[in-house]
């Protein structure tokens, strides 16, 4: 027989319900918001009620420190697990050790879990409030730009701020090279090719999901199917994500100054054949890596003007060349005559964009320090009370450990 109702209810932490509710809120909140106009963007409709599935669902634990019933990592010399009220004793599959270190040292402090299913995995995320990294793989926050201008033409001399320009450096993003940085003095610093993940992955993910309509509904071979192709899915996503983080990782490591475009991304995904493309090149999700990593650095991003040419510009005389297409690989001026990469030229032009439009501040020396003035450099960054957490003994200061944390990625999943 089966059994009905919240049978279920006490083998449940209570947190999880009251985790829940507080979600409905904040969903009904949106909702009228939404319809009175106090919200911004998209329209937000009327929460839905969650489906009970094998595949899916989610709950919320709060960390809690009093009754001993908070979250515990790497607990009794057992690094690879995570301990949760209720629960107990969860086997993980990454090393927690440098969190566990992180937390015992005062660096970051656990504010809730959250357990979720996907892929047929069991996922665990971390949310921690962490010291701030070390000054040392901070981005000094003036000078920077200021710094003796140095002619490293030579792209190989090309060190990380000793690439000549004035030190703002431009990032275009598109659809041949996923992203390409440069200087405003036309040096290269970054291309990275577009891998196009998802049309590798594609042919695979193809026949699965015909796999999937064509198994009998509700039937045991349809799940199994499903399962399948949901894995496809996420080893896609996992793909394009690390691939992203290497690049805007690498980019926040070495520029102070960064400068993006704006990307009207909705807009051109309504050009169909052009949208699966723009998804599987995941611009908005490097923006976003990009804004919140700079501000672990103290570094600055900017969002060069939406109706900025910076494609159709020639970066050395400024001519607005208006019958460039998207297949005009290669900028060729009639202008000056300059033939240059289309990606790096757009970069370029971004890099000194931003020079035009930040307000220099003088720094003491005679020299402008480049602020920026525009009001999306701020971007959608929280760094809520962030503590500077000393080491309980003292003896060491924090951020030994320094760059390990900036990649510190405290998701973990179970081997079970
Ligand atoms: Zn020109």
């Amino acid at each position: 027989m089966e059994v009905t109702g919240l049978t279920w209810r006490d083998q449940v932490l209570a947190q999880v319900f009251e985790e829940a509710a507080v979600d409905l809120g904040r969903g009904l909140k949106a909702y009228i918001d939404s319809r009175t106009g106090a919200r911004k963007g998209p329209e937000v409709g009327f929460p839905q009620f969650k489906k009970k599935s094998p595949t899916g669902g989610s709950f919320r634990i709060r960390h809690k420190t009093s009754k001993g019933r908070g979250v515990r990592v790497g607990d009794g010399e057992r690094p690879r697990s995570v301990t949760l009220p209720k629960i107990g004793v969860l086997r993980v599959r990454e090393d927690t050790r440098r969190l566990r270190r992180m937390i015992v040292t005062g660096r970051a402090r656990i504010l809730f879990v959250t357990v979720s299913r996907g892929a047929n995995r069991w996922w665990i995320s971390i949310t921690l409030e962490a010291a701030d990294l070390h000054p040392g793989h901070q981005h000094p926050t003036a000078g920077h730009a200021s710094q003796p201008v140095e002619a490293a033409v030579d792209k190989d001399d090309a060190q990380p701020t000793g690439h000549g320009g004035n030190g703002w450096v431009g990032v275009d993003r598109g659809l041949h090279a996923l992203a390409v940085a440069g200087s405003s003095n036309g040096v290269e610093v970054l291309r990275l090719n577009n891998s196009r993940v998802l049309r590798r992955g594609l042919p695979r993910l193809r026949r699965l999901s015909k796999a999937v309509s064509r198994k009998k509904k509700g039937s045991k071979n349809r799940k199994r199917a499903v399962v399948r192709l949901g894995r496809q899915h996420a080893r896609i996503r996992d793909r394009r994500r690390h691939v992203l983080h290497q690049v805007s990782n690498q980019l926040v490591k070495n520029h102070a100054l960064l400068v993006l475009e704006d990307l009207n991304i909705t807009g051109m995904r309504s050009n169909r054949k052009l949208s699966r493309a723009i998804n599987d090149a995941a611009w908005g999700e490097l923006a976003r890596q990009i804004t919140y990593k700079q501000a672990w650095r103290d570094g600055q991003v900017v969002v060069a003007d939406r109706w900025f040419p910076s494609s159709k510009t020639c970066s050395a005389c400024g001519e607005l060349r208006k019958d460039l297409t998207l297949k005009d690989r290669t900028f060729e001026c009639r202008g000056c005559g300059l033939v240059m990469d289309r990606d790096l030229n757009a970069a370029v032009n971004l890099a000194a964009w931003a020079e035009n439009h930040t307000s220099p501040v003088d720094d003491g020396a005679g020299r402008g320090v480049a602020r920026v003035g525009d009001r999306q450099a701020a971007g959608p960054v929280t760094n809520a009370h962030r503590q500077d957490a000393p080491t309980r003994d003292g003896s060491r200061g924090r951020g030994g450990e320094g760059l390990h944390d900036v990649g510190t990625n405290p998701q973990t999943a179970p081997a079970a």
